[in-house]
């Protein structure tokens, strides 16, 4: 641990180390969320549904990369086990027991919807108390705004091509 990259942090570096556990057990879930989700989907418009799922699994695990870099270098030990993720989660679980388009795509858009908010909440905290955290939580939070974006467009088209079928 960097001790003077430590001190600039002008928060509870316990408290911030906690709250960034919490994001990094959201992002194990919506990477598996995404993956499972990608190999059990049926309906139309399948393909897209699938390329973009598996894309956001990895930009997933990307995040929850970044998130415990960040808290190795706070001195802080990332959670160690699954079991801790159901427990410090902000945003939960959807297992996709409904495999239909429609609802995976629900289901993930409400799992954004809800990281848009905990990473909304966290560049508050972090904006002068710790700006290097903040940068990471921008980039990624940039990354949640764009996968709303994305699902939300799969499923406009999905409800236009089944409309004009009527
Ligand atoms: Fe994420
Ligand atoms: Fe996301
Ligand atoms: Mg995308």
């Amino acid at each position: 641990m960097g001790q003077k990259g430590r001190e600039i942090v002008k928060m509870d570096v316990d408290e911030l180390i906690n709250l960034l556990n919490r994001a990094l057990s959201d992002e194990w879930l919506a990477y598996y969320q995404y993956w499972i989700g990608s190999k059990v989907v049926k309906g139309p418009m399948k393909d897209a549904v699938i390329a973009e799922l598996t894309l956001h699994s990895t930009e997933e695990l990307g995040h929850a990369e970044l998130i415990s870099a960040r808290i190795v270098q706070l001195g802080g030990t990332p959670v160690l086990s699954p079991e801790e993720w159901f427990k410090k989660t902000n945003c939960g679980y959807d297992s996709p027991e409904d495999p239909y388009v429609e609802e995976i795509l629900n289901q993930n858009i409400k799992g954004e919807q809800c990281a848009i908010r905990v990473y909304s909440d966290l560049l508050d905290i972090t904006r002068t108390a710790d700006p290097v955290t903040y940068n990471i939580i921008l980039q990624i939070l940039s990354q949640e705004v764009e996968h709303e974006e994305d699902l939300t467009a799969l499923k406009e088209d999905l409800e236009l091509m089944l409309e004009r079928r009527r």
